[in-house]
């Protein structure tokens, strides 16, 4: 149990910018989430290292984010302390003599800028991040991925803060990759990346992201909140048309509803609570079972508390 009291004394001098009984549902893309104990946004490495190892030895759960554009949280909080890792948010073209071209990005800075300032210094390979609304910390843990390609086939190396505190440079070969999942040692928290991009023609990389812009605004429901792809395809069958054919497109609790657009799409169409998204979720996965005899996991990741907390 960490409370706002033994926060405040575990963390006292470490920053200022902390927020006690943070509504997540302020900061998740979905627009749900109980409160968080305590939230803080990451200012710079330095303090990040003291405030983890304070953190460590109090015992204090703690969970960095970039955007929170893949999370759930549950309506009963998350007890403990959400490190937004927004202020960690340089990026930079870098072209290094015999290795290459680079986007070197902190954790916090967006795709959206990735994609940004590879289009202006004239590279290709990061176009299919256009559109993800994620961090780089983000989609490097999650594998991030659109129109055949992902993550991993643009990262040369990843920096990382272990849980003891120590700063570990990995380059790519060191690390293994699943479907929407980086294995990274548990509990570390990405710092930087640097991606690996060609030189290519700046009008080429600009028709390009435009294409994939334009897919995403006809294929996706952006009118609404969501977090995007809520359960990962199955082997050569998409989950969204697995959840179209057993019928629940559409299909809604409260205000959560199976985007009629796209239904792998969960949508929050006004006042829906996380236990409406998480119920929908429940429902959809018993009946691809009942019907298909199949398992469809979860690509959106769900954190906190089932029960509000009652201080
Ligand atoms: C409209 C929409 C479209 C989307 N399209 C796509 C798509 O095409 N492809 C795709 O793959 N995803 C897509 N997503 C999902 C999401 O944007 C990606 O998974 C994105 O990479 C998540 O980044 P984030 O910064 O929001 O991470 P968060 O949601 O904040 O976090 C996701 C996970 O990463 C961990 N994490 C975040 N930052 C760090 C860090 N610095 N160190 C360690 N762990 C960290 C968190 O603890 C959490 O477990 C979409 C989402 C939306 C809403």
């Amino acid at each position: 149990m960490s409370d706002k009291k033994e926060i405040a004394e575990t963390l006292s001098g470490c920053t200022e910018k902390i927020f006690y009984d943070e509504p997540m549902s302020q900061h998740t893309s979905l627009k749900v989430g109980g409160n968080a104990s305590a939230l803080i946004v990451v200012e710079n490495e330095d303090r990040l290292i003291q405030i983890i190892r304070r953190l460590r030895e109090a015992e204090i759960a703690y969970l960095p984010v970039g955007n929170l554009t893949n999370v759930i949280v549950r309506d009963g909080g998350y007890q403990g302390v959400i490190l937004l890792m927004s202020g960690l948010n340089k990026i930079e073209y870098q072209q290094i003599p015999g290795s290459g071209h680079f986007i070197y990005a902190e954790a916090g800075a967006s795709l959206a800028r990735v994609v940004g300032i590879s289009d202006e210094s004239g590279l290709t390979g990061l176009e299919f991040c256009a559109g993800i609304p994620g961090s780089v910390g983000g989609a490097v843990w999650m594998n991030a991925g659109a129109f055949g390609r992902e993550m991993k086939d643009v990262i040369a190396e990843v920096s990382l803060l272990t849980d003891c505190g120590r700063k570990v440079t990995l380059p790519k070969d060191e690390i293994s990759f699943c479907y929407r999942r980086a294995v990274l040692p548990e509990k570390a928290i990405i710092l930087n990346a640097r991606l690996k991009a060609e030189k290519g023609e700046q009008g080429r990389i600009k028709e390009k992201i435009r294409e994939i812009m334009e897919l995403r605004r006809k294929k996706h429901p952006l009118a609404y909140p969501s977090a995007g792809s809520v359960f990962k395809n199955l082997p050569g069958l998409p989950a969204g048309r697995l959840i179209e054919e057993i019928g629940l497109k559409g299909k809604s609790i409260g205000d959560a509803e199976v985007s009629p657009q796209h239904a792998n799409f969960i949508v929050n169409k006004g006042n829906a609570t996380a236990s409406d998204i998480l119920t929908l979720i429940d429902f959809i996965q018993s009946k691809a079972r009942e019907e298909r005899g199949v398992n469809l996991e979860t690509e959106v990741v769900i954190i906190g508390e089932d029960q509000c907390r009652r201080n």
